[in-house]
């Protein structure tokens, strides 16, 4: 019997039950300490409050985990106060509110609390959870005078809630594969018994066949790098188990496929790239059993199949655990990296019942995923239609570069005291004479995925970059023009060298030049962004965070970066009139940009009442169809430029 088989069998009655985690015992690493520190020293100096906290609580006592460096504030890391005598921080987690107390010495309630004898009398905390709901602690702002702390800075302490119960959730899945880790261990040190006995059956099965004549079977059968069973094995297997459970049950076939591999070979190498590779299949094993085969089929795609009885609660429940595998980052060298994944699910009997057609259903499901950029998909006829609407829209856009078909459209920002223009974004646009207009949010990242975007963003960047020059030139004033920039393009190691190769080349003076990147970006390639940011900078080329406070990370990007210009994004001032949040965020953003001497930029805006919001909270520039909708170069030099020309 070959070793994998009889080592999936020793895994077959493993049961993987929900693992306890005790989350006192989780350490949180220095990196992300400091991280918080950041996060509390900012908080303080933006609040303007002399103490903000991070706590922890422990089984009798609670401790004060995080500090902010601030004048005045008496709370030292790792000091420590009993629990039931009736501290702020106690109600927090037990009630699981907020809780907000401008001055505890006016409150009956809590004029005895023991944080008055520190002389803190206005508090205002929120609870910090684990994802299995357990306490973590609280993160909490405190004045020694009466303090209203105002709707914006208490949704400010909300999103910094937020961005730690994030790092929590990965503190914990890591807390729990190790377990997982620890228990497979003994599992197999118990098998090692039965395994020996075993193997003197394999080495009489290996005695009868030449070395050379087994090792080629394995290559047909198992994949080298991981010991997975491959494509054919799989497809064999699987036409086994649809035979076997076509009258009693259902067969789900799940492809996962990780996004941007390749990219991840390309910057830290195939050693990498391997290991990354093999680490995931040894999570996915952890799932195997009697009834559930993993196989790696291809470069980054793996395929999980699962005979069962009620397909429904078992795949969902499967689908979870999957995605759990791949979305715990992955540890290797000294770089913590995550890989966002794909899983397409067909099933059978109901799109089929033979393996090599659910395989292909389930491949096209993960495409449509891959790009629509959902975590999972089930095949049906919308997948299909979509497969086709794609391949149709690669296979033009292939041609758009060569027969002319882009074009870039300028769409001008405005400074919002004097309401000049000062600048414009290049927005790429696609005319084909077939499909028609093509949204840049519909190709752009097709062009990401198939390596075309390094062509595309060559032309948008000469483009841009010698129509701006000829508006700087006219209007002998500052001009700036913003272009943006995709995450592949930034890998080049050359990126740098070329930007400025282009800026000599159309004598662009470099601070009339901003480059638009994403937070996405940062998340992929940490070094490799942090790098090229300061090089270009060096250059004296401006660089902007675009779509900001759509992700979890952005106020930790700020710590990290150092940013010229901050873009609001869209969502947050569409939704300024209804939106009573929306309108304390994007308050609490302009007041974090100007404490960081970021200019800030607000996109998207359609409306006077926006306008005037922004406006009133003193944001530098704005962005949107109420100052101009994206034009042609001809458009924006006849309304724009001539205007204004000496
Ligand atoms: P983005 O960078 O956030 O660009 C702003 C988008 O908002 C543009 O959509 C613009 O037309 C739209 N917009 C501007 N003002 C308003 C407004 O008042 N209301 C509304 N509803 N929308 C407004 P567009 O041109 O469709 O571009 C979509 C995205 O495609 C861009 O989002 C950007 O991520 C990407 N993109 C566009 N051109 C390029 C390019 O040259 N290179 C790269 N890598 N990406 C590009
Ligand atoms: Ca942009
Ligand atoms: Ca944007």
């Amino acid at each position: 019997m070959p070793y994998h088989i009889a080592l999936q069998q020793s895994q077959k009655k493993r049961i993987l039950a929900d693992i306890a985690i005790d989350t006192d015992g989780i350490i949180v690493p220095a990196a992300m300490l400091e991280n918080w520190q950041q996060t509390l020293d900012l908080l303080s100096e933006i609040v303007d409050t002399p103490a903000a906290l991070i706590m922890r609580v422990h089984q009798s006592d609670i401790e004060v985990f995080a500090s902010s460096h601030s004048l005045g504030n008496p709370y030292k890391q790792h000091d420590k106060d009993s629990l039931g005598h009736g501290l702020y921080c106690e109600t927090v987690m037990k009630e699981c509110r907020e809780l907000h107390i401008p001055n505890a010495l006016k409150d009956k309630n809590w004029d005895k609390n023991p944080d008055i004898k520190l002389g803190m009398i206005a508090y205002c905390g929120l609870p910090l959870r684990w994802p299995d709901n357990t306490a973590f602690g609280t993160i909490c702002m405190l004045d020694s005078k009466e303090h209203h702390y105002s709707k914006q800075f208490r949704s400010l302490l909300s999103r910094f809630q937020n961005g730690i119960e994030a790092n929590l959730v990965t503190l914990f899945q890591q807390a729990k594969l190790q377990t997982h880790n620890q228990q497979l261990e003994q599992v197999v040190q118990q098998r090692t018994h039965e395994l020996a006995e075993l193997s003197v059956k394999l080495i009489r099965e290996i005695e009868t066949r030449t070395s050379t004549e087994s090792s080629l079977e394995y290559h047909k059968s198992y994949d080298p790098l991981t010991g997975l069973p491959n494509r054919i094995t799989l497809i064999n297997s699987l036409s086994h188990m649809l035979e076997e459970t076509h009258s009693k049950g259902n067969v789900s076939v799940l492809y996962v496929g990780l996004r941007n591999f390749k990219s991840i070979n390309d910057s830290y190498g195939y050693l990498i790239g391997d290991k990354i590779l093999t680490i995931l299949s040894q999570r996915l094993q952890h799932y195997a059993d009697e009834n559930t085969f993993v196989a790696r089929i291809a470069g980054a795609e793996f395929v999980i199949v699962q005979s069962h009885t009620s397909p429904h609660t078992q795949v969902n429940k499967l689908i979870n655990q999957i995605i759990n595998c791949c979305n715990t980052p992955f540890g290797v060298a000294d770089f913590v990296i995550t890989i966002p994944s794909s899983i397409g699910i067909a099933q059978a009997s109901s799109d089929g019942i033979d393996a090599s057609v659910l395989l292909q259903k389930a491949g096209a499901a993960m495409t449509i995923s891959k790009a629509e950029g959902s975590a999972y998909n089930f095949f049906n006829q919308d997948v299909q239609a979509a497969l086709r609407q794609r391949y149709q829209l690669e296979s033009h856009l292939v041609d758009a570069l060569n027969k002319n078909e882009l074009s870039l459209h300028y769409q001008p920002f405005i400074n919002l005291k004097t309401k000049a223009v000062i600048g414009a974004e290049a927005l790429l646009r696609w005319h084909n004479p077939l499909l028609g207009n093509v949204s840049p949010d519909r190709f752009i990242a097709l062009a990401e995925r198939n390596g075309q975007i390094i062509d595309i963003g060559n032309f948008v960047l000469h483009t841009a970059l010698s129509q701006a020059a000829k508006w700087c030139r006219a209007l002998q004033h500052d001009f700036k023009i913003a272009i943006n920039i995709s995450p592949i393009q930034m890998r080049n190691p050359r990126f740098v060298e070329h930007i400025a190769d282009l800026l000599a080349l159309y004598q662009m003076p470099p601070t009339a030049l901003e480059l638009e990147i994403t937070e996405g970006m940062l998340m992929q390639d940490e070094h490799l962004a942090h790098n090229a940011i300061q090089k270009l900078q060096a250059l004296g080329i401006r660089i902007s965070l675009d779509d900001f406070g759509t992700g979890y990370s952005s106020l930790s990007y700020l710590q990290k970066y150092s940013f010229d210009t901050l873009k609001i994004d869209r969502c947050f001032i569409n939704k300024l009139e209804e939106n009573e949040q929306d309108r304390e965020l994007t308050k609490a953003i302009i007041a974090i940009g100007k404490k960081l001497n970021l200019e800030v930029i607000a996109e998207g805006v359609e409306t006077l009442e926006q306008d005037a919001f922004i406006r009133n909270e003193e944001c530098d520039l704005g962005q949107g169809y109420l100052y101009g909708k994206p034009i042609t170069a001809r458009q924006f030099e006849q309304e724009f430029i001539h205007k204004t020309e000496h």
